[in-house]
């Protein structure tokens, strides 16, 4: 299947989720997930329309961006930052999706004062919360959650855009919507606790998948990351 074929079938199968829970697709950015795939498979979906990439490793996409930048798109780290490629990320990434740390974060906000010369503009963040601390490492776990938002509310080079979250994969695909419907429940705690009148803050909820992505559009999800639906299978590593 072609990428273009591939792009039809995910954006139908959008729109059809969010007609049977009354949203309109115009309320979903797919970000189209690139990571192992060439330069050449992201133009490609440039052309087509895509403007939001996802790349979860820095020297992977450090790599492949000389290629790209003439693109007018909006490139996110989605994978875990460790803190020494902090800088590279701020200095690649328009968007850093995967802030799980008050450390991480407060580190950014310093590069990003640091570099405002050269990269005017707030950093777009997401906060990666933790739905199965059984089940995966990364994220926030959701008790420590209100004091990490609070904390990063105060960072002027930041803009706290909402939540992502990497819920467990299940084949029977139902058991997955109640990690959807809670994250999409901790964001409207959150906007209600420490957000007033019609912010871009807190608003964004990056969830679902190849697989599931329906079921994250059905429960709420504004950006959905979308990587093998779309590019084909990845080789293995
Ligand atoms: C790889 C990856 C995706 C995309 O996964 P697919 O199943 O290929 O759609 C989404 N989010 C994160 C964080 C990833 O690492």
């Amino acid at each position: 299947m072609s990428i273009e074929a591939n792009l039809a079938g995910i954006r139908g199968r959008v729109e059809g989720a969010a007609r049977r829970c009354g949203r309109s697709a115009d309320e979903i950015t797919i970000v189209a997930v690139s990571k192992t795939f060439p330069a050449e498979a992201i133009r490609a979906a440039y052309s087509l329309g895509i403007r939001h990439f996802g790349e979860n490793r820095v020297q992977e996409f450090e790599t492949k961006h000389p290629a790209l930048d003439d693109l007018d798109a909006t490139w996110h780290l989605i994978g875990h930052l460790q803190s020494n490629k902090a800088r590279r990320a701020v200095q690649l990434f328009g968007a850093v999706d995967s802030v799980d740390s008050l450390s991480l974060a407060e580190k950014l906000n310093t590069i990003c004062a640091e570099l405002a010369a050269d990269h005017p503009g707030r950093l777009e963040v997401l906060i990666e919360v933790r739905l199965a601390p059984e089940d995966s490492k990364t994220g926030v776990v959701v008790e420590e959650l209100p004091e990490l938002v609070e904390a990063m509310l105060d960072l002027p080079h930041l803009e706290i855009r909402g939540f992502m979250a990497i819920p467990p994969f299940f084949e029977e695909l139902e058991r997955v919507r109640p990690y959807f419907r809670r994250l999409r429940e901790l964001r409207d705690e959150m906007r209600g606790r420490f957000i007033t009148g019609d912010s871009p803050l807190l608003r964004e909820l990056s969830m679902g998948m190849s697989h599931d992505f329906e079921i994250a559009v059905e429960e709420g999800a504004t950006q959905i990351r979308v990587g093998t639906a779309l590019f084909g299978a990845r080789a293995k590593a």
